[in-house]
């Protein structure tokens, strides 16, 4: 197994893949060249592959506990409509299935930790029997994406006890994380047999034995195309004239110690400079070193090349290099609209009609609502609050911070209408959630059908929407939202729309009062979709406290406010579950606060800037230069965004060199600037994601450009990423694979911190 395995992980701790696919546009003429070296790699580990010996007996059953041995262990239970109850009794796996759905995987045994290879022969065997006379499939799968299987048989199961045994060679791009399930469900074989699945009896199933054998390695076909990152990492899309520029290098040969920054056409030597003494970085398993190159001022495109011959991609010097990032990043929320069509003129590829337009049920109850509208969430569709409330404060942050940046003409249906694109695209996102609150004054939490939707555009997500039942974290969120856009609205001219949101705010706020003692949420055992639970409300009553505060110049609002406060655990949070730093930033622009109760404002401003110095110190000690330590958690590149907003926000506060420099670090660390060597923003730079798991690039194959995916994930959330990622750093457990959705998913309040750093860097 292991000399075996050796082939397909080759040079992994220090390549990074690269797909062959393009999304067309600027990068796909530097990708030509990467493709090239890519192909020499692969032609050398085939060339180590066939000479190589593959001991088929040491490398035994690839899967786990096939012979239950070890009981239930590595062997899950997935349903999806049918009910079942699986058990390991004398060494053999027994499931007892009451119904079995109306699809073929509603009853599904399923493991995943094993591997298949383009070009090898595999035999692929169990035991089986039933207590009746039933048709299921067992099939070897692509675990995301559509599914397809790459060997499958239907089996007729009886009484007895049956030997199956399947040999197949894998024909297909070698896949390090399939997947192997047994349906149980309502297959096809009984469809086509007119046999209806509501009328199938209770029955057991017996398995035993499972075995996935090499029987012939001799062809295998190393076909993973892989590309050396650069050692030299910059900012892929470029750096803004004035702007400190800092390539980072990683593991250079010790006597490698100057660098020159270089015009990528002519060759010409526009900079010199030394690089720094490297220092060990733990995290992402390397040792980094770095090169000043802030003096160079002039405009032009380059390249940083060490003296040991290493090569940065290539990057633009010059004045407003984010423009053609910043109109994707932002027209990504015109893209993700729910509740409307999305014509070709302005959506282009990702065009299509109307979606999730029907009425809503509400959970437990026949009452059905129209909650049609708002952005979908992420890689599905669903709509949730609480994140909702985030991406609306970080759009009108960036707003509030340089409107211009927006101005009337992002390209989105009301860009012409004399309003600020800002104000116009929150608005669709902020009408949605106004249909969210029940005439109580609670807001639901959510609304999705009752599981992730299959690999499809969203109108073709036909299924039932359920509304969530209310949560007082989304009531609290809303009420925080609406009293902060209320109060926009009303000073930009639009008195109408702002008062509506305030007096919302004020009702979300009464009944989240009346229910300080409700539990968090947590989803119903039959929805299964995102759950944003979040066990501390206190950060989000404070926030909207204050903001109705603000909104109403009402003081009788700070007792409330304060009291909640004074129960918030952590500040500084921008995410969507800690979301205290929100509540603090409006606190600490009010001079009326200041007056008001000026302790109080000094003890917000004294947490406050304690959050972001801490922030500072440790990013100061990180050799990519931000705010982490050991670990990446789902979503990192989320908290580098909102670190980065966190700094600007805290030099509207208090003038700092030092906040702006480690704000364009974090954006830098987005570009390119990371371990991974990737560009995190698909569309822009060299190298960066074409296979984020996002429904509709997924399944027109086109990588929406303009979105911010997940990033490293040392915490290994997903099958692809446990089988794959194992051995990795953890700064760089990241993979453009659609199937590893734990690091490479997208979100709109992924996005948002980004527009905000992106409008702010614009000014
Ligand atoms: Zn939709």
């Amino acid at each position: 197994m292991r000399r075996f395995k050796r082939l397909t992980s080759l040079l992994l701790a220090s390549v990074m893949v690269l797909s062959l696919a393009g999304c067309g546009g600027k990068g796909e003429e530097a990708t030509t060249e990467m493709v090239t070296e890519a192909t020499e790699a692969a032609t050398e580990a085939t060339e180590e592959a066939t000479t190589e010996e593959v001991d088929l007996e040491a490398m035994g059953n690839l899967i786990q506990n096939g012979d239950f041995a070890g009981g239930n262990s590595k062997w899950s239970v997935y349903t999806n409509g049918g009910i079942c109850t699986s058990n390991v009794k004398n060494e053999e796996l027994q499931v007892d299935i009451a119904k079995i759905g109306g699809v073929e995987h509603g009853v599904q045994i399923y493991q995943d930790g094993f591997a298949l290879d383009n070009g090898v022969k595999y035999r692929f065997e169990f035991d089986v029997r039933c207590t009746m006379e039933r048709d299921f499939d067992w099939r070897l799968q692509i675990n995301g994406g559509d599914y397809h299987a790459y060997a499958s048989q239907t089996i007729t199961a009886t009484t007895e006890m049956q030997h199956v045994s399947y040999e197949f060679e894998m024909t297909e791009a070698s896949d390090p994380a399939p997947r192997l399930c047994f349906n149980m469900g309502y297959v096809d074989a009984m469809e086509e047999a007119g046999l209806s699945f509501v009328d199938m009896e209770e029955h057991t199933v017996w398995i035993d034995n499972v075995s996935l054998e090499v029987v012939d390695a001799s062809g295998i076909v190393n076909d993973k195309v892989e590309v050396d990152v650069p050692k030299v990492k910059v900012n892929q899309v470029g750096y803004e004239t004035e702007a400190d520029k800092i390539a980072v290098f990683s593991d250079l040969a010790e006597d490698d110690t100057t660098f020159t920054v270089v015009d990528a056409k002519s060759g010409d030597v526009a900079f010199e400079g030394d690089i720094t003494t490297p220092v060990e970085n733990a995290s992402a398993g390397e040792k980094n070193s770095k090169g000043d190159f802030s003096g160079l001022t002039k405009a032009g495109t380059y390249k940083v090349v060490t003296g040991g011959g290493e090569e940065s991609y290539e990057f633009t010097i010059g004045g407003d290099v984010y423009a053609k990032s910043y109109n994707s990043v932002v027209k990504m929320l015109y893209l993700q609209r729910c509740g409307c069509e999305l014509t070709e003129d302005l959506a282009g590829d990702f065009a299509h009609p109307v979606c999730h337009n029907t009425e809503a049920v509400v959970y437990g109850t026949d009452t059905k609502v129209d909650v049609s509208g708002g952005w979908h969430d992420a890689g599905d569709y669903g709509r949730y609050v609480v994140p909702a409330a985030k991406t609306i404060a970080d759009l009108l942050l960036a707003f509030e911070e340089n409107p211009e940046a927006f101005g009337d003409n992002c390209g989105i249906p009301e860009s012409g209408n004399g309003i600020n694109d800002a104000l116009d695209e929150a608005r669709y996102e902020l009408e949605w959630m106004l249909k969210m609150q029940d005439p109580t004054g609670g807001v639901y939490h959510k609304v999705t059908c009752d599981v992730f939707p299959e690999t499809v555009m969203p109108q073709d997500e036909v299924e039932e929407l359920i509304c969530a039942p209310i949560s007082k974290t989304a009531t609290a969120s809303f009420a925080a939202i609406m009293a902060y856009a209320g109060r926009i609205y009303s000073e930009n001219g639009d008195a109408e729309f702002g008062n509506k949101c305030i007096e919302a705010a004020k009702k979300a706020w009464t009944f989240a009062l009346g229910n300080k003692k409700a539990k968090g949420y947590r989803n119903p055992s039959d929805i299964v979709t995102g759950e944003y639970p979040d066990t501390n409300s206190n950060d989000e009553y404070f926030w909207a406290g204050i903001e109705l505060y603000k909104a109403t110049g009402d003081t009788s609002y700070l007792a409330e406010t304060k009291e909640a406060y004074a129960k918030v655990k952590s500040f500084g949070g921008f995410g969507w579950a800690n979301i205290s730093g929100y509540a603090e930033y409006a606190a600490l622009t009010s001079d009326k606060l200041s007056s008001d109760d000026a302790a109080f404002y000094s003890e917000i401003e004294k947490n406050f800037f304690g959050a972001v110095d801490a922030a500072l110190v440790t990013s100061k000690a990180n050799p990519y230069m931000i705010n982490k330590e050991d670990s990446y958690e789902w979503g990192s590149n989320l908290s580098i965004a909102n670190t980065g907003m966190m700094f600007y926000l805290a030099n509207n506060l208090k003038s700092n060199e030092e906040y702006i420099a480690y704000a364009n670090a974090h954006l830098n660390y987005l570009y390119g600037v990371n371990a991974t060597g990737y560009c995190f923003v698909t569309g822009v730079g060299t190298l960066y994601p074409e296979h984020p798991h996002h429904r509709p690039s997924e399944v027109l194959e086109k990588c929406m450009p303009g979105m911010l995916v997940g990033g490293p994930n040392s915490g290994l959330e997903d099958p692809y990423a446990k089988a794959v990622f194992v051995d990795y750093p953890a700064a760089k457990c990241y993979e453009d694979n659609a199937q590893a959705y734990s690091a490479n998913e997208i979100t709109i309040y992924w996005n948002s911190p980004l527009i905000y750093l992106l409008t702010a860097t614009r000014k």
